[in-house]
């Protein structure tokens, strides 16, 4: 189903009888051109949009053909932003183009997600009617959507009402249409989601993988390109499917291991993989998720999912959220847990609880060139960048704020990282020896370090690492140093606050047990990947992505036996543990049968 929604406006009681009215979603358009599908930001404002990521030069035209039913004169508005508001042009403006003729009005000019004015337009219904969103600047213009109306009315802007407004536009009922039924449902396709599949169909379950990328891997993924670190502990097999090589953060050898990653878990017959499709709803009752709701990020088609077993390892814990699950967020005080740590004092654990977590990061590099490369003039980027002067961009580059949520405020994160990288890149082109220098990638998806955190029957916690705690139940094992990040700018202000460093401490192994993996209040909730039971402090050293693929083979398995006798995953702990630390490690040496494969 196309997200182009044609209606005559009988049915509408808040708007014109006899109003023609035509929504043309982004997303949708037949030809993007190179603007780029942002699904995001979705639970914030409302819509995958189409994003203008041109790094300073203007994408090509993204276009799409309607048919309207009736001939006359229609008003246009468009859903879009200004995504920098201040002294100075907006740096993503775009005109609309319908059949020959470019619109005046300069879009992409308003502050705040909501409906730009862009005109008036003759249509005739005879004639396909050619959109087309024309790129001014290359430097991350949004459009959400189009809406043509013979009347002059403005639509809704407040999500609840564009929500409502959008559903009866495109007379869509509550719930989706088509229902999918597997053993085991798995949101998210990082490294947790992909071994939590991986491990569940090798013991034969019927798994669907729900993931709202063109690729797979999360921040491992090409589109993203941060390797995975950590080890393989007792999965090695199957991590070994879908890991990276350790190359520099933000490189292009992402993209060797993406191909055997995404070949690796298709090439699974019980994997039904639900690639561009994002999940919106959770549907639990009696603390039992029943239901996941999931729309495709281009055409707006949605399917609901049932399983007796879900995993969430969306990095945000949205499966638990939606479905009612315990969660934390931000700092525990000193005390709760006892996370204290003499040398970094309150830096490390405070006092006082508090909302800080580590942030979000956007990854990029620029090339050197044979000839002279120029650059736009940014003003509006350098009241975040101020004199910083850099050509690339590591895992420091890092935004967090206590005043800003990873999750509702994270489109503004991104965009302030985006105005980083473009201020400093900027300032680096000032200095002669930079001048072949050519941006060359950055990426337009925020890398998540630290949100939601889903609380399970254990919460591992820093001391559970520093002191190497064996647990009865610890199926996943990690070596590697725990490390916290804080802004540079919490200890001097002058430093630029998108900056981070990280407080390593080295400990002995560390083992994280099975408890830590299910929710403590929904019973039949699985969670792998950096939304797993823990603390803040904890979190710092599982985090990493082989550690995290370990969590989700661990609990691809513990729901293989889950099926076998149709038991929730605590009774794993209390009547089955140790068949299933067996089945863990049986699968290192066993071949898997090719009829699981
Ligand atoms: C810049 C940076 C550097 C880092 N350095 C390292 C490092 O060197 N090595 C290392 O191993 N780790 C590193 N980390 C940490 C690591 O990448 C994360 O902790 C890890 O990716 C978390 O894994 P995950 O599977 O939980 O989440 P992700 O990798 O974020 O995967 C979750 C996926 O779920 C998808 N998703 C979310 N919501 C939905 C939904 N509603 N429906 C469908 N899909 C959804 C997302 O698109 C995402 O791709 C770094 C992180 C950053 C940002």
């Amino acid at each position: 189903m196309k997200k182009l929604l044609i209606v005559t406006l009988l049915l509408f009681s808040s708007i014109s009888l006899f109003a023609q009215d035509v929504l043309v979603e982004a997303e949708s358009f037949d030809n993007p051109g190179g603007w780029l599908v942002d699904p995001q930001f979705v639970e914030q404002m409302g819509s995958p949009y189409l994003n203008a990521h041109g790094m300073g030069k203007p994408v090509k035209n993204a276009s799409t053909k309607v048919n309207f039913n009736k001939s006359g004169s229609y008003h246009i508005w468009v859903r879009t932003m200004n995504w920098v508001p201040g002294e100075w042009e907006a740096p993503g403006k775009f005109q609309l183009k319908v059949n020959e003729a470019v619109l005046d009005t300069v879009l992409g000019t308003r502050s705040g997600w909501g409906w730009q004015y862009a005109g008036e337009t003759k249509i005739n219904k005879k004639n396909e009617t050619h959109i087309e969103l024309v790129d001014l600047t290359g430097f991350n213009g949004r459009c959400d959507a189009i809406y043509f109306s013979t009347k002059k009315t403005t639509p809704p802007s407040s999500p609840k009402k564009l929500a409502a407004w959008r559903q009866e536009l495109a007379a869509e009922p509550n719930a989706p249409e088509e229902l999918k039924t597997y053993d085991l449902v798995v949101v998210g396709g990082g490294l947790a989601g992909c071994a939590a599949a991986i491990a569940g169909a090798e013991q034969g379950l019927k798994v669907a993988l729900i993931h709202d990328r063109p690729v797979l891997g999360g921040n491992a993924s090409e589109e993203i390109r941060v390797h995975t670190e950590g080890i393989y502990g007792n999965f090695e097999r199957i991590l070994k499917k879908i890991d990276t090589k350790h190359y520099p953060n933000g490189s292009a050898e992402s993209k060797l291991d993406q191909q055997k990653r995404d070949e690796n878990v298709k090439s699974y017959d019980n994997i039904d993989l639900f690639l561009n499709w994002r999940a919106y709803d959770a549907i639990s009752e009696e603390n039992s998720v029943k239901y996941v709701d999931a729309r495709q990020t281009f055409t707006g088609e949605r399917k609901r999912f049932t399983a007796p077993y879900f995993v969430d390892s969306t990095g945000d814990g949205w499966i638990g959220f939606w479905a009612g699950a315990e969660f934390s967020y931000g700092r525990e005080s000193v005390d709760t847990y006892g996370e204290y740590w003499e040398e970094h004092g309150e830096l490390w654990s405070p006092k006082e609880a508090d909302n800080a977590v580590m942030g979000s990061s956007v990854l990029w590099g620029s090339k050197d060139t044979d000839s002279p490369q120029s650059f736009p003039e940014v003003p509006w980027a350098m009241p975040v960048s101020k004199d910083y002067a850099e050509v690339n961009g590591e895992w420091q580059w890092e935004f967090s704020r206590n005043d800003l949520s990873q999750i509702d405020d994270a489109e503004e994160i991104r965009d302030h990282m985006l105005r980083a990288i473009y201020g400093s890149f900027s300032n680096a082109k000032k200095d002669e020896v930079n001048k072949n220098r050519k941006l060359e990638w950055v990426s337009y998806l925020v890398g998540k370090r630290e949100s939601r955190r889903l609380v399970g029957d254990h919460i591992f916690t820093f001391n559970d690492a520093k002191e190497g705690r064996e647990f009865p139940d610890g199926v996943v094992i990690e070596k590697r140093a725990v490390d916290v990040h804080y802004q540079t700018v919490l200890e001097d202000e002058k430093n630029p606050d998108f900056i981070s460093e990280a407080l390593f401490y080295r400990g002995p192994q560390y083992y994280i047990p099975y408890r830590s993996l299910y929710s403590k209040n929904i019973s039949n909730l699985f969670m792998a990947g950096r939304n797993f039971s823990c603390s803040h402090a904890g979190l710092g050293g599982p985090r990493v992505m082989l550690t995290t693929g370990q969590m989700g083979a661990a609990v691809g398995y513990a729901a293989s036996l889950c099926k076998k006798y149709e038991v929730m995953p605590r009774e794993i702990y209390t009547g089955y543990l140790q068949e299933y630390l067996d089945l863990i490690e049986e699968q290192k040496y066993e071949k898997i049968p090719t009829s699981k494969k």
